[in-house]
C-alpha cells in the first residue's frame, strides 16, 4: 500500500511505496554480467532522517483528481493531483526529471484545472472510414461536401453542449464527446442534400453506427491550467519538543 507523508515543518511530500526498499543493482562493466552489487537502500528511512524532530501527518489522496500532460505509458512527465489532511487540501506535483531518477513529489501552492484548447472532428478517420464501407464509393465532391458539414456543425461548438464518453480515452488530455441528438438531426436534414436515394439510405446508417463510439466522435484537446498563488507565510510549526523541555529552554 502507498502511503503519502508530508512534512508540516518544510511542506516536503514523501510517497512511502513497497519499493522504497528495494536494494539498487550496480552492474560494474568489468564484472561478469552476473556479479551484481546490491547496494542497500531506504528512501523512507532517508527521509524520516531528515526531517527528524518534525512533524508529520499522512496525507489522503482525492480520488479522481489525477490530471496528466502525457500518456500513462510515458515515465517523464508532470501530473498533478490533489491530498487531504482532513482540514486543508494541498495541490501536489508529481515529476521526474532524468529518467534514472525516481519520481519527486512537491506541494504547490495554487491550484489546476483543464481547459479546453481545441474541438475536432476526426476528418481523416471519417474519410477511410467512409471509404471503407459506403459501396459504390462516394465521389470526392461528395466526400469533401461530408466533411465540410460535419465540420461546420461544430464550428462553435460548446463543449457543454456536448456528452463525454464515458471510455478511457488512450491519452489523458484528449477526451471524445458524442454528438447532441439536435446536431444529430441538422446533419441528417443536411445530408440531403448531398446525397439522395440509396446513397442518403447508406449515409444514415453510417452515421447511425459511428456517432455513439466511431469515427464520428469529437476530440477535444485538454490544456493544464495553473493558477500559482504567493506562497503565504506559514506559522512556524515547532518542532516535537516534550512540553516540560520546552518550559527549561525558555527558563533558561
Ligand atoms: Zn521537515
Amino acid at each position: 500500500m502507498n502511503q503519502l507523508i508530508r512534512c508540516k515543518n518544510c511542506d516536503d511530500i514523501f510517497m512511502k511505496t513497497p519499493f522504497d526498499q528495494f536494494p539498487e543493482y550496480e552492474w560494474e562493466p568489468d564484472r561478469a554480467q552476473e556479479d551484481f552489487r546490491s547496494l542497500p537502500r531506504d528512501d523512507f528511512r532517508d527521509f524520516l532522517t531528515h526531517h527528524q524532530g518534525h512533524h508529520l501527518e499522512n496525507l489522503k489522496i482525492i480520488e479522481d483528481s489525477f490530471v496528466s500532460e502525457k500518456t500513462y505509458s510515458e515515465p517523464l512527465k508532470t501530473s498533478f493531483f490533489k491530498a487531504t489532511n482532513g482540514k486543508e487540501i494541498f495541490v501536489i506535483k508529481k515529476f521526474r526529471e532524468k529518467i534514472d531518477e525516481p519520481l519527486k513529489y512537491q506541494v504547490i501552492s495554487g491550484d489546476f484545472s483543464l481547459k479546453c484548447a481545441s474541438i475536432e472532428i476526426q476528418w481523416e478517420e471519417i474519410s477511410k472510414q467512409l471509404k471503407r464501407e459506403i459501396k459504390p464509393l462516394l465521389s470526392q465532391t461528395q466526400l469533401d461536401a461530408f466533411l465540410k458539414l460535419y465540420r461546420h456543425l461544430f464550428k462553435n461548438i460548446d463543449i457543454q453542449d456536448l456528452e463525454r464518453v464515458p471510455e478511457d480515452s488512450p491519452h489523458p488530455l484528449e477526451i471524445y464527446y458524442k454528438i447532441s441528438d439536435v446536431h444529430l438531426a441538422y446533419l441528417l436534414r443536411n445530408c440531403r442534400n448531398i446525397f439522395k436515394g440509396q446513397e442518403y439510405l447508406a449515409i444514415e446508417e453510417f452515421i447511425h453506427r459511428h456517432k455513439d463510439d466511431g469515427v464520428l466522435l469529437l476530440k477535444a484537446t485538454y490544456q493544464i491550467q495553473l493558477t500559482e498563488i504567493a506562497k503565504k507565510k506559514k506559522k512556524p510549526v515547532p518542532a516535537s519538543v516534550p512540553l516540560e523541555k520546552e518550559k527549561l529552554i525558555k527558563k533558561r
